[in-house]
């Protein structure tokens, strides 16, 4: 006991090569590149393996676009000359079966790292006040002389004291969580999260308002695309809210929400809505980093206005010997750049390869709304 009291804190601590905190895309792809090229490396992760894509993200939401999409199809076949007797949907199956599925990826993820003899340390992650990183999780100390933050984002849901009420709404992830279909559905935002999660409960069947904040979805993208989107989200029977905010939300005792909007369209005055009755308010306004919970000041690392981590074009943060990639440092939030920017640090911290780094230049990416988008390159002017 005196013996281990009398050691510095750096021997106290257990010691890998490689110390990934976050076991989403970014960090399970880096560790286990490591672990290929010979590293011996720790994965903290205080949720489900898999991250946001598997549990609340990409794999789930492509599991409902596909639901919907086997609806809308279903609508269409008697024209190709199916006889589809009454079609009933059951949410409730889907749900199950894709939870199901999701589980059994948690389960692939942990089978990939017991296989690459990667430790899997279950807790929160945070820094502490050691004169080396160090990292501790449930009272026990690690450290590694490289550290790779990748500890993704959430969504963003505006306090209560901006909107009064704004906590009764879900966002994504309990999206995720729904066990019924919502009879009634308002999603506020104009990103791709707002128009697949909109497009999905549309075409399932919830009678779905859109609230956006100008009067067009998909605004970062090529116009065209742009005003297409939402062509075709309106054509789909999507009541939409222009130039519109949500003022305030209250609860009916029978459950109910009820959004109070102000909409205000240039060259109009402001007016003020309600929609009652509704059973699904979402957020998909944007995410935030999950940079707080993790002492990142013990550390002194540079972080942007809005908390995501501040990294160089080859990952590295403020701080030798710690790293960060995917959703975290807020550029690109898709899954194949968090993996691709994970295993090209890993090449160049274990394999020499110097020059290994992400070109973030023409990333392809996906909507799936209805019909889905795939776009790359620049946009036009
Ligand atoms: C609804 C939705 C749909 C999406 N659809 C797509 C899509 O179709 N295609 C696509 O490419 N991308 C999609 N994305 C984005 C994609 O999910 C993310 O870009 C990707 O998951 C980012 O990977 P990451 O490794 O940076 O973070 P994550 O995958 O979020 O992993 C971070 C991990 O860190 C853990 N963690 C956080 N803090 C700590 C801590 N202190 N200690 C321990 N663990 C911690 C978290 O629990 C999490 O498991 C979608 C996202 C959402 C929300």
């Amino acid at each position: 006991m005196c013996a281990l009291r009398s050691l510095p804190p750096r021997a106290m601590a257990a010691a890998f090569d490689y110390l990934v905190l976050g076991g989403g895309s970014g960090g399970l792809a880096s560790a286990r590149r490591a672990a290929e090229l010979g590293a011996r490396v720790a994965v903290v992760e205080h949720q489900r393996l898999g991250g946001t894509c598997v549990n609340v993200g990409c794999v789930p939401k492509k599991v409902m676009w596909n639901t919907a999409v086997h609806f809308e199809f279903i609508h269409d076949h008697a024209d190709y000359g199916f006889e589809t007797p009454d079609v009933k949907f059951n949410w409730r199956v889907i749900k199950e079966k894709r939870d199901a599925y999701v589980s059994r990826l948690n389960g692939i993820y942990q089978n990939n790292l017991n296989k690459a003899h990667i430790e899997t340390i279950h807790g929160h992650a945070a820094f502490t006040s050691d004169p080396e990183p160090t990292v501790e999780v449930s009272g026990k100390k690690y450290t590694a002389p490289h550290i790779l933050i990748a500890t993704g984002g959430r969504p963003s849901v505006p306090h209560d004291s901006e909107i009064p009420g704004a906590s009764l709404g879900i966002t994504s992830d309990g999206f995720f969580e729904l066990e019924e279909l919502p009879r009634r559905s308002v999603v506020v935002g104009a990103g791709y999260i707002a128009v697949e999660i909109a497009g999905i409960l549309s075409t399932l069947g919830s009678k779905t308002s859109l609230l956006i904040r100008h009067d067009k979805v998909l605004r970062t993208f090529d116009s065209m695309i742009s005003a297409n989107c939402t062509q075709e989200l309106e054509n789909a029977g999507i009541d939409f809210w222009k130039h519109s905010l949500v003022k305030s939300v209250t609860k009916s005792p029978l459950g109910l929400l009820e959004v109070t909007v102000i909409s205000s369209a240039p060259g109009h005055k402001p007016t003020v809505s309600t929609i009652p009755d509704v059973d699904c308010l979402l957020w998909a306004i944007g995410r935030d980093p999950n940079t707080e919970g993790l002492n990142l000041d013990k550390l002194g690392l540079k972080l942007d206005a809005k908390g995501h981590i501040v990294v160089d074009e080859f990952q590295n943060t403020s701080r030798k010997g710690i790293y960060a990639v995917g959703d975290v440092c807020g550029k690109a939030l898709l899954t194949p750049v968090a993996i691709a920017a994970g295993r090209k640090l890993a090449h160049r911290l274990f394999e020499g390869k110097q020059d290994s780094k992400l070109d973030y230049s023409n990333i392809p990416t996906v909507v799936f709304s209805h019909p889905p988008i795939g776009t790359v390159g620049l946009t036009e002017v």
